[in-house]
């Protein structure tokens, strides 16, 4: 095996087993692998290994990625990175799922960029977990108002919540926070159950907390190369 195989082949190893000691069946979880940075050649390499979710935090990287690789079946990009409202469109037209949603602006510009008839997007809620309110992500005081907002987009569906772990702090307590989000989200949006949280450092503790949606780059790809 080269080295890609056999990393996704590990990663996935280790997701199974988080899985069976936290009492889950691993084939509830989605790993998806970030594979910003690296070339789109990656993404090509990762669908051959069997990979249908790829995710990307810069937009323009998402659409000349998705651009270069064309539509490959089943494939799924995930845009996972702060968005500005003027790219909602560009990020619109190439993901699959939004997983930062994290104010009214940006569900508005996203909803009006799917008013030419497209499929309804999946999008999920970020949530600060960090006590810095410059960090993506709404307030978990203000998940509530969020939800119920994107909830009357016509064409966005709420799926669940985002959380990235803070650099500083046990990311089990951070998880549970998200935990708790979730299920004030289910309070206002019943079916929205989904859960992205857990990266290279933290995926086995985000899996202890109900974790749904992984996102794993760097123990998958390897180190990423400088941005250039
Ligand atoms: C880069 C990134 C990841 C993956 O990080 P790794 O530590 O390489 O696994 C996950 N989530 C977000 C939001 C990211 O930007």
């Amino acid at each position: 095996m080269d080295d890609l195989a056999s990393r996704l082949a590990d990663v996935d190893a280790r997701i199974t087993d988080a899985a069976r000691a936290a009492g889950r069946d691993p084939s509830g979880l989605t790993r998806i692998v970030v594979t910003k940075f690296h070339d789109a050649s990656i993404v090509e390499e990762l669908y051959r290994l069997g990979v249908r979710d790829v995710g990307e935090n810069r937009q323009q990287e998402l659409t000349q990625k998705a651009e270069a690789i064309g539509p490959l079946d089943g494939l799924r990009w995930h845009f996972i990175g702060q968005a500005q409202t003027n790219k909602a469109r560009a990020i619109r037209s190439a993901a699959s799922v939004v997983h930062s949603v994290d104010r009214d602006r940006l569900a508005d510009a996203l909803d009006a960029a799917g008013d030419d008839g497209a499929t309804d997007l999946d999008v999920l809620l970020q949530v600060n977990l960090t006590a810095d309110p410059g960090r993506g992500g709404v307030q978990p005081g203000g998940l509530a108002a969020l939800a119920e907002h994107v909830a009357g987009c016509r064409t966005l569906r709420v799926r669940g919540v985002m959380g990235v772990a803070p650099l500083d702090e046990d990311p089990a307590a951070a998880f549970e926070r998200l935990r708790v989000c979730s299920e004030r989200l289910r309070g206002i949006v019943p079916d929205a159950t989904w859960i992205s949280a857990g990266m290279t450092a933290d995926f086995a503790e985000a899996i202890a907390a109900g974790a749904t949606h992984l996102r794993i780059g760097s123990a998958i790809t390897g180190p990423r190369p400088p941005r250039g």
